[in-house]
């Protein structure tokens, strides 16, 4: 029988109903929204398309947004003084820099200037630390959608092997801690586990993928894991967006390793919904974190 068919779509929206209320209440007790700040630089297509979707998420939950948009030929220099501008104005709770950025930006240099408090997107290393040790500020949003997806679908990982493919600082390294934690603020399903981060030099890839009862692909490679690197009834969660001649598509062979596991996200309507969510959770925070 094929696998039930995780919905990321149906629960950010279930998530964004209830932040809107959480918003609402922020504003009636502040008499002000919380606010982000998306900083675009360049004219990437798909930059572009993301940063407006988080644009249209701001104002379906009653979250301010501004938009500052930059040639690609801006210099690191005068990308670093608009940092320090949004740093220093009280109006703006918190910075989104879309990447990737022009390869004349150290992304490192500009994330590193985004001020903790205001770094919704868990990229410091002060956040990052945090996180690590088990205290975190805010979670990053796409790790945090996965845990989301976890939760409210009714499944757990306590216990379990989870499989994380790849070990990126967006996605595979911080899946990774958050699934091994001792506790998670998401709930008690969504930690405790097992786990094993596995890269492109990672040996036999698919003896381990095998052994796992989650898997968590993020590798950026379209359809990369088949039916026979899934052990019948696993858990599969797709984190992978690519762009391909024949559209959109995860890191996972969907349709036949729909056939082989319990549970599985979709690309798209899976993963992708619930990043732009969690984004607006972490604003809300981070406004709450910066009330004097
Ligand atoms: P990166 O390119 O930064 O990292 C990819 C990781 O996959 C690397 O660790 C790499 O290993 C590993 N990898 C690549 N090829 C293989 C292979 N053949 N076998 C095993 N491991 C491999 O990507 P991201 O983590 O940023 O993103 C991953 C995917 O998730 C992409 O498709 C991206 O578009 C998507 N994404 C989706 C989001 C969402 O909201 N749903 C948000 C962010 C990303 P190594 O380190 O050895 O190079």
């Amino acid at each position: 029988m094929a696998g039930l068919v995780l919905d990321g779509k149906k629960i950010a929206t279930q998530i964004e109903t209830e932040l809107a209320v959480e918003v609402a209440d922020f504003v009636e007790n502040n008499g002000y929204s919380p606010t982000l700040a998306a900083v675009l630089v360049g004219d990437d297509p798909a930059s572009a398309v993301y940063v407006r979707n988080k644009g249209l998420a701001c104002d379906r939950v009653g979250i301010d947004s501004k938009m500052h948009r930059l040639p690609a030929e801006t210099g690191e220099e005068e990308l670093l003084e608009l940092i320090a501008t949004l740093n220093a104005d009280e109006n703006v709770n918190g910075i989104l820099v879309q990447l990737p950025l022009p390869p004349q930006i150290r992304a490192s240099r500009i994330l590193d200037a985004v001020h903790p408090l205001k770094d919704v997107d868990c990229f410091h290393a002060e956040n990052v630390g945090l996180l690590v040790q088990g205290r975190p500020r805010y979670l990053p949003c796409t790790p945090h959608g996965v845990l989301q997806i976890i939760d409210r679908s009714g499944l757990s990982v306590a216990g379990k092997h989870c499989v994380v493919v790849g070990r990126s600082d967006i996605v595979g390294k911080p899946i990774t801690t958050l699934l091994a934690a001792k506790d998670s603020p998401v709930g008690p399903n969504c930690c405790n586990a097992t786990v094993t981060m596995c890269h492109s030099r990672t040996a036999d890839l698919a003896a381990i993928t095998r052994t796992a009862d989650v898997i968590v692909a993020a590798i950026g490679q379209p359809k990369f894991i088949k039916a026979h690197m899934v052990k019948p009834g696993a858990i599969v969660i797709d984190v992978g967006i690519n762009r391909t001649d024949a559209g959109m598509c995860g890191d996972v062979d969907y349709d036949a390793v729909r056939e082989v596991a319990s549970a599985i996200t979709p690309v798209p309507r899976g993963v992708g919904p619930l990043t732009v969510v969690m984004l607006m959770h972490n604003t809300l925070s981070a406004a709450r974190c910066q009330l004097t």
